[in-house]
């Protein structure tokens, strides 16, 4: 390979591996979608094909990460994927936590979902020059009710949603942050399922209509047509109770905290599954 040659493979290889610093990993995102799209009526199945590009071939986790990738074009956005609460209150009120760093109301994940939603209720309309891009519309609403079900996203203020704490994952460097986006799915994939994500999306499907059939009715619940606060409550609790709990600055985490707290991820990656079909039947009718 000349010099040059070996340049460009290098810069692609930089290109592609920088990290995303926030929101679920692809994997966390592409897997809440896929469980989420079967779910759907058929009125809501139609609108989701209607308004997803050609080229996604009717595949919702195919751009479930769209709104990770557009944060650098579409700077605005970057303070819609979490929420930051008082440091160790472990609670979440909206009116006081869902506002971005200037203080500006409604910026956060919560308020990002409200509007979403708002927006895709005037799907169909007969308004065809609708005011809004409502295919984006749609992918950000099926990121956004993934990422406010990963516990760190609803964190705490001065470590930002523990993007400051390093620590280790077994031997490698991380942020805590990282360690629930990605790497408790990446180590699970590894260690269970063949490092095949579609066995571990199987294995929650089968979950979901099975063990976790009682609750996930419940998950479903929801008075209005969105409810973004009940999540973002049980996500600081989490934020708390698991990914906080025995970690300072310079932990290493291995086994111990892996085993104990995969089954929370899991928990939440359903919950996400289920919530977000459930949130579009509920606007499509
Ligand atoms: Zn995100």
């Amino acid at each position: 390979m000349g010099l040059h040659n070996f340049r460009i493979a290098f810069l692609v290889l930089v290109l592609c591996c920088i990290p995303v610093a926030y929101g679920w990993g692809i994997d966390g995102h592409l897997i809440i979608c896929r469980l989420a799209q079967p779910r759907l009526s058929k009125s809501a199945a139609d609108a989701v094909s209607q308004l997803l590009p050609a080229y996604a071939d009717n595949d919702l986790g195919s751009l479930c990460s769209w709104a990770d990738r557009v944060k650098f074009r579409y700077h605005w956005s970057s303070p819609l994927h979490y929420i930051n609460t008082p440091d160790n209150l472990c609670t979440y009120q909206y009116k006081r936590d869902c506002k971005d760093e200037d203080g500006i109301e409604d910026r956060c994940v919560a308020g990002a979902i409200n509007n979403y939603t708002t927006q895709l209720l005037s799907y169909g309309n007969g308004n065809s020059a609708s005011e809004y891009n409502l295919t984006e519309a749609l992918l950000f609403l099926s990121h956004f009710i993934g990422d406010i079900h990963q516990p760190l996203h609803v964190g705490f203020t001065s470590d930002r949603g523990a993007n400051t704490i390093d620590v280790r994952w077994y031997r490698r460097k991380e942020v805590l942050h990282h360690v629930w986006d990605s790497n408790i799915i990446e180590t699970a994939e590894k260690r269970f399922y063949d490092s095949n994500v579609e066995e571990l999306i199987d294995t929650l499907q089968k979950n979901i209509t099975t063990v976790w059939s009682k609750q996930a009715k419940a998950w479903e619940a929801c008075a209005k047509t969105a409810c973004p606060d009940v999540y973002a409550s049980e996500g600081i609790k989490a934020a708390c109770d698991w990914a906080y709990k025995g970690v300072e600055e310079g932990s290493v985490l291995n086994d111990d905290y892996f085993l104990s707290r995969v089954p929370v991820v899991n928990l939440r990656l359903a919950q996400g599954g289920v919530r977000l079909a459930a949130t579009l039947n509920r606007i499509f009718g």
